[in-house]
Parts: C-alpha cells; structure tokens; sequence
C-alpha cells in the first residue's frame, strides 16, 4: 500500500474546538488542506486555523456558518471549495446535545438537535457526493455517538437524531458504493470537551444527582475502561477512514467508546 495519491481539501463542520478540532488536525497532519468551520468568530479560531497550517504545511481555512440553516450548509460547502477546491472528504461533526426527560423536552431544543445533528449532514452530503461521484473518489465521516447505538434517559433527541445519523450513513453508503466513495460513522463514547461539560449540570438536574455523580456514576460508569476517549482518538480513526487502507470500509459505524457498547 502506498502513499495516498494526493490528500485533497477536507471540511469538517464544527471544528472550532472539541472533538471537531482534532479531527482536523489528524486530516491535516496525513497532508490534507482543511477548511474549518463553527458557530465562533473568526477571530477566535484564527490562532488554531494558523497553527495547523503552519504544523503541518497545508492550506486551512475557516468559515462561520450556522448549520441548522440549509442555506448555511449549501454556503459552506461552497465555500470550502472556493477556497480549497473540490472536496475529497466531508466530515460532519457539528452536533449539540440537550439532557431533560422527554416529558419536559422543550421544542426549541428537539428542532435545534434534528436540524443540527441530522438534517445538516444529510444536507451536506447530498451537497458533495455529485462532485465525489464524478471524480471517482469521496470519503465521508459523519460524527454519531455510541448514542447512535444504545439509548441513556434524558437524551431522546439526541439518540433519535444520532440512530437517524447511522440509518443515512448506511443509505449514503450503498447509493456511492460503486463510485469510489465511502460513508461511514465513528460513534464516540465520552470525550472530555465542552459538550459533555455543558451537560452535567443538566443531568444532574434531570436525574436528581450530584455533578461529582454524574460523573463518576453516569458518565465513566458507561465505559469499562474508566477513561473518557480523546479527540486525538477519533481524529485519528477519521484519519484511517480517510486514507485509501480503508477503501473498503463502507457503511460501518466504528465505536472508539472504552467497551460500552459491548457490554
Ligand atoms: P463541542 O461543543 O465541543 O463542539 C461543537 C462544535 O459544533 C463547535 O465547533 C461549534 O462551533 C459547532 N456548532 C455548534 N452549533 C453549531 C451550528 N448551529 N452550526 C455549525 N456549527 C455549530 O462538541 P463535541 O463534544 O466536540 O462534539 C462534536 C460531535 O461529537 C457532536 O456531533 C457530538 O454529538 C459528537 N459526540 C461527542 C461526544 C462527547 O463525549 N463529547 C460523544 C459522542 C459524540
């Protein structure tokens, strides 16, 4: 197996910070030109933007962009490929998470969660894959959750949009199968970032907890290592699903979640 031909531009949404951000650092360090992308000022990604570029001698970018807009998705991808041309990987990583039990979910926030964690990757991907169908190569990387697997209390949009993430992973992979292109999911167990931060004040609240609780008892407690993954971990997968060595991994959803979806 050889080196890969030539990388090529990656977009990968919400990488502003989180988990996001280490996926595209690890696309930028196999040599991939990379175009950021978050709901922060550009100001505030700038040193990370520059870093990578400078790290790993590629060309990034970053583009503000609200994504539970369809006409956010449409301008973003546009926008990648104004400034990097074509896309050869698309990563849909942005998501948001809202913890209440089902009975006081409030509306605002189910739409907000389908519309970020599931409408805009299938926006984005039906954005790219023409191009990647015409040049005979594509890899898309859509960001799930061991929630896209297994269910917790408190989390129905979230698990619904990410089980949803999984079945349109599955359908983009077989309409792209014969064309070079790959789709797949990587579901992450815990990673430390401010996602998982935010909801610990709320899965307390929710489940009449302490947070030390909540840590200890809900969040480690669904990994028999005990350890959260790492944004490191995932960029590094989405690396691998990115290269050629994995031309012929399509349609998979890869947990990198410390054995709890084993259990
Ligand atoms: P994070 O909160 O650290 O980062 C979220 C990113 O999404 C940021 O770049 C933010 O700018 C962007 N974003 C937020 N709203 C947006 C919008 N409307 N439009 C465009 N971008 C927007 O989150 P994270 O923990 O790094 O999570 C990243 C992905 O990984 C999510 O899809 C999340 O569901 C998934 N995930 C996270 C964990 C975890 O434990 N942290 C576990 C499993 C899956």
């Amino acid at each position: 197996m050889g080196m890969q031909k030539h990388p090529g531009a990656a977009l990968v949404t919400g990488s502003s910070g989180g988990i996001g951000l280490g996926i595209a650092e690890a696309l930028a360090a196999a040599g991939h030109d990379v175009m950021l992308n978050g709901i922060e000022a550009e100001a505030d990604v700038a040193p990370d933007r520059d870093r990578i570029a400078q790290t790993f001698g590629v060309r990034t970018a970053y583009a503000r962009a609200d994504l539970t807009d369809p006409a956010g998705v449409r301008d973003l991808v546009r926008a990648a490929e104004g400034r990097l041309g074509p896309l050869s990987v698309l990563v849909n990583n942005a998501g948001v998470q809202h913890v209440a039990p089902i009975g006081e979910f409030p509306d605002d926030k189910w739409d907000l969660i389908l519309a970020l964690n599931l409408s805009a990757a299938f926006r984005a991907i039906r954005e790219v894959i023409p191009g990647m169908r015409t040049r005979g190569h594509g890899r898309i990387v859509n960001i799930a959750s061991a929630h896209g697997l297994v269910a917790s209390p408190g989390k129905a949009a979230y698990v619904a949009a990410k089980h949803g993430l999984l079945g349109l992973t599955k359908t983009a992979a077989l309409e792209t199968a014969e064309y070079g292109v790959t789709v797949n999911a990587i579901c992450p167990g815990y990673v430390w970032t401010p996602l998982v931060e935010k909801q610990i004040p709320e899965t307390a609240k929710a489940r009449g907890m302490t947070e030390a609780e909540v840590k200890s008892d809900v969040l480690l407690a669904a990994q028999p290592t005990r350890e959260f993954a790492t944004a490191a971990q995932i960029g590094a997968l989405a690396a691998f699903l990115c290269s050629d060595a994995a031309a012929q991994i399509t349609g998979a959803a890869l947990p990198v979640d410390g054995g709890w979806t084993a259990q």
